[in-house]
């Protein structure tokens, strides 16, 4: 599969500090899969290509094809060698690094500067065909040029295939373009990434910063990302556990313990959660979703229920979802158990068909880590997309912050929450979303009420309402 990338912009050797390779120089790359190779085909006065060539090492993907559990021959016979997949945006991030983020040492301004630039890709597995491709390039004002292959030139009869080769014209930064590149390739492909870790599908959302939210087919490219996120399975988490954390998970974990700290007399994290399984109880539900289970907790007291048949805890750190991994003893669990309980790694921003037509959900003390912004999405997505019956949800009372003794004033019970509401607040917000999505909606006090202040975690309790037009 190979990456060619061209530019008439002069003069042609602002490619090579671009992308911080010298036009003169053959280099190679070692991948996890493979092998990548960089080089400038043509340097002329008035243009310059270069191309980003993968050789993947196949024997190397059947050693790691404990990852797709079911060892077969597709794992020998199968288009990943030949075709634009997440292993070339891998590639991408790994050898043109810099370039992507858009620095520049020698030639600052250069990096930011819009250049008459042409991406060819060879080929690009496109699920939807041409109309989808030009769907998702055109809004991004590319000029977009495909080129589609027959199943097999000598049976034309038999059609043409899903594989085309791409041209990419824009006049626009390098790192712009590498950036969309580097989330949509993935989307067009039909498979699931069987061969790279999760984390590095994590890092595809965080590239679509800046574009990703205006485009008109946000939804569906997500959609593509998230369907094609595997349930992490046991093997796979082990896996993970040894790749390097981003620094934000480890801080975010020491300031888990901060929470902690400061709340611990009451133990009001196991008063929550009681009180969230009694309501979960009392609700008759059968299916239930954790969304933001964190280290699963909530779980392992949801898996005491016998009436609750299917349990399912998602979270968007997978560093948390490792440790409920641990927490429920999840490999020694006996069977009937382990299939009642299942650890999806997603986010409650994006909507997710593996959530939908569930009877309740508890979101314990996550909304107040979303940011303000993105509270809109996140009800779209519960009330409107994923839908149970009962939805529960506590946050923190920040009136009662000036109760604990050990948080000084002024601010939150954690470092990462991005706001906390007041009892005003959140019912006013409560009831807003109830009344849009067709909900019933009433209020809880959890933990030791204050007559003047209330109490320190404040919960709302929504029913779908048989009839939305009540
Ligand atoms: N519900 C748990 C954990 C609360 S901490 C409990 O009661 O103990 C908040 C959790 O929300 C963290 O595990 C964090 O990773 C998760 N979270 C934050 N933003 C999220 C998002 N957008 N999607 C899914 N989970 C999220």
């Amino acid at each position: 599969m190979l990456l060619s990338i061209t530019t008439t912009h002069e003069p042609v050797t602002d490619l090579g500090f671009l992308l911080h390779k010298h036009p003169d120089r053959f280099q190679s790359f070692d991948l996890s899969f493979g092998r990548a190779h960089f080089f400038y085909p043509e340097v002329s006065e008035s243009r310059c290509t270069a191309s980003l060539l993968l050789d993947l090492n196949e024997i190397e993907l059947v050693r790691d094809s404990h990852k797709s559990p079911q060892a077969s021959l597709d794992n020998y016979v199968n288009d990943r060698p030949y075709v634009a997949s997440s292993m070339m945006s891998v590639a991408i991030s790994k050898v043109l690094r810099s370039a992507m983020q858009g620095t520049c040492k020698d030639r600052p301004e250069l990096a930011t500067t819009a250049i008459p630039l042409v991406a060819e890709l060879s080929v690009l597995p496109v699920r939807g065909g041409e109309e989808f491709l030009r769907n998702v390039f055109e809004p991004l004002e590319y000029v977009v040029t495909a080129r589609s292959h027959p199943v097999d030139d000598h049976f034309p009869e038999w059609g043409e295939s899903r594989y085309y080769t791409v041209t990419l014209q824009h006049t626009i930064s390098l790192a712009e373009l590498l950036r969309h590149l580097y989330v949509l390739i993935p989307v067009f492909d039909n498979l699931k990434h069987y061969y790279i870790s999760e984390q590095e599908l994590d890092k595809l959302i965080s590239k679509g910063e800046g574009w990703l939210t205006s485009h008109p087919l946000k939804e569906q490219i997500t959609r593509r990302y998230l369907k094609n996120r595997t349930m992490l399975t046991r093997r796979e988490l082990e896996l993970l556990r040894d790749e390097t954390e981003a620094p934000g998970e480890d801080q975010l974990e020491d300031r888990d313990g901060t929470e902690l700290e400061i709340e611990r007399p009451l133990s009001l994290n196991e008063q929550r959660h009681a009180t969230v399984l009694s309501v979960l109880q009392a609700s008759g539900a059968k299916r239930v979703l954790d969304l933001g289970c964190g280290e699963g907790k909530l779980l392992r007291d949801l898996m005491t229920v016998k009436e609750f048949e299917e349990i399912i805890g998602v979270d968007v750190s997978v560093r948390a979802l490792e440790n409920a991994v641990r927490r429920l003893n999840y490999e020694r669990l006996p069977p009937h158990q382990r299939d009642r309980v299942k650890l999806l790694h997603g986010s409650l921003m994006y909507r997710d068909a593996r959530v939908e037509g569930f009877d309740a959900a508890a979101v314990v003390e996550v909304i107040e880590h979303l940011d303000p912004p993105r509270l809109t999405a996140f009800e779209s997505v519960l009330f409107r997309h994923t839908r149970p019956r009962t939805v529960v949800i506590t946050t923190p009372n920040r009136e009662y912050n000036i109760r604990w003794e050990s948080l000084p004033a002024g601010a939150f019970r954690h470092a990462d929450h991005r706001f906390e509401w007041t009892r005003t607040e959140f019912q006013s917000w409560a009831t807003r979303v109830a009344a849009e999505y067709g909900y019933t909606v009433r209020y809880l006090p959890i933990g030791p009420e204050d007559p003047e202040v209330g109490s320190p975690t404040q919960m709302a309790i929504f029913e779908r309402k048989a009839n939305p037009d009540e």
